[in-house]
């Protein structure tokens, strides 16, 4: 089950994702019941697993290695994510959108004995649009006298429509030799995905809204997307669009799913944390404002702190606040949260989307920060100048001097001092404080460690 695969991932301290070599991807759109999954089928050669379109059918799988004339490619099948009739058109387009977005080129597979329907419209207007590689797939065409229907779907205006039959496999070569010719041989979008969606981790303890938030940044009708041409994703994450940008929301099962056992809840709990942790980049710790900032929520940030994760911090249920509790508030977050004030702060509503718009670019800050380096003359001189300004004291007849120091990683920032001596864990607090007034680092730990050379 889901917790025995998370003792597992946490045993072999898995980072999340890997990413195999960029095969190009090859997105297979459409509605429903046009034959997106025989085409499916054809390509692969074989009639493994995919199902036949049938609204309402979600597949586990969206991925598979393909191959034609040597040339292999991974092929996304959208048919894994069938919606049903209510709200077809948005979910579509939606999908489409997605598979758009996470391919280099796209096959758009119209029923040609239905032709074009109002639910195509949208996808015909964003396939229009991308600069990507748009094939017209006119399936069903299962003779020749059949081609004038093909032919019908010209004023589409996609091009030329490749007439298939992809249950007998007619036309299936002369498309993939077609396809062929202008998919790269190497995925643009398989690269970008190194730097792509980026992980996010939503955390805090039962009830603070962490739900609710996911519902309604991402939307309750999310397109979700499991697995990635070249990527091996854990089934509980979930890429999701926010703010015009994908996300890899990291263990969304976890958030979704109560831990009903009574014994070892917080075992659990604090399991499922630290496992998302593991996997994300960037953590948002979600507090509730109703309620005192408890030990549970201290720990919590204290996780994200020892992973090294950036973070922000949502104060949720905003809309429940009076002036008294949150004069209360502020008090509490400058006493028990002072160590963490340079964590971007929203303060949000997950039930009247009060302030949602404001989590993008507080994570899009923290990340920023989190992959930050300064250049080396750049951190020299300012040790230098603040050294100058403010030296170290002098303990027992002596002062440590600080030769160099370098930021030897991002992720967070870590800066490396060579003294020639110990510095006091006060000195050390004032270069971290004055490194985050010049360079900010909001929404990032920062870490600051010495080497003596004696
Ligand atoms: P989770 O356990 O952290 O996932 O919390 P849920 O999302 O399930 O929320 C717990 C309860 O708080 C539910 O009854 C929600 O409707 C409610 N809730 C969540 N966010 C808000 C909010 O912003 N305002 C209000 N008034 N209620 C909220």
């Amino acid at each position: 089950d889901e917790d025995a695969a998370l003792l597992a991932g946490i045993e072999v301290g898995e980072d999340g994702i890997s990413y195999a070599p960029a095969l190009p991807v090859l997105a297979i759109v459409g509605r429903p019941n046009v034959g997106k999954s025989a085409l499916v089928n054809r390509i692969l050669g074989r009639r493994e697993a995919v199902v036949e379109d049938t609204p309402g059918v979600t597949r586990d799988r969206v991925t598979y290695k393909a191959e034609w004339n040597e040339r292999r490619f991974s092929l996304v099948d959208t048919g894994g994510w069938e919606p049903d009739a209510k709200g077809i058109d948005a979910s579509v387009a939606a999908q489409a959108e997605v598979a758009i977005d996470l391919s280099d080129a796209v096959l758009f597979v119209v029923d040609a004995k239905v032709g074009a329907t109002a639910t195509d419209e949208h996808v015909v207007r964003l396939l229009r649009k991308t600069k990507k590689p748009v094939f017209l797939v006119a399936n069903k065409i299962d003779d020749a006298r059949q081609e004038p229907e093909a032919a019908a779907l010209w004023n589409l205006g996609l091009g030329e429509p490749h007439p298939v039959s992809a249950i007998h496999g007619r036309g299936v070569a002369d498309l993939l030799d077609a396809v062929m010719k202008k998919l790269p041989t190497v995925s643009a979008v398989a690269k970008q995905e190194i730097g792509g969606p980026r992980r996010v981790a939503i955390l805090g303890r039962p009830n603070v809204g962490k739900s609710s938030l996911l519902n309604k940044a991402a939307g309750e009708e999310r397109v979700v997307v499991n697995e990635l041409a070249g990527t091996t994703r854990d089934p509980v994450d979930e890429i999701v669009e926010l703010g015009g940008k994908l996300w890899t929301l990291v263990d969304t099962a976890g958030i979704r799913r109560r831990v009903h056992l009574q014994q070892g809840a917080d075992f659990y709990a604090s399991l499922r944390t630290s496992a998302a942790l593991e996997k994300s980049e960037v953590a948002v710790v979600v507090l509730d404002v109703t309620q005192p900032i408890s030990v549970q929520d201290l720990n919590i940030i204290d996780l994200v702190l020892e992973s090294g994760r950036a973070l922000v911090l949502a104060y949720n249920k905003w809309d429940l606040l009076d002036d008294d509790r949150r004069r209360y508030l502020e008090r509490e977050i400058e006493q028990d949260l002072a160590h963490v004030a340079w964590a971007p702060r929203v303060n949000i509503s997950a039930r009247t989307g009060r302030h949602l718009d404001k989590l993008v670019p507080a994570l899009e800050q923290a990340l920023e920060s989190w992959d930050t380096r300064v250049p080396t003359g750049k951190f020299n001189a300012f040790i230098t100048e603040l050294v100058a300004e403010h030296p170290h004291p002098v303990r027992g007849g002596k002062q440590p001097r600080i030769l160099f120091g370098t930021q030897a990683a991002t992720r967070p920032p870590t800066f490396v001092l060579f003294t020639t001596g110990f510095l006091d864990p006060g000195y050390r607090r004032f270069i971290t404080r004055r490194l985050r007034e010049i360079w900010g680092f909001e929404g990032t730990p920062i870490v600051v460690n010495m080497r003596v050379r004696e």
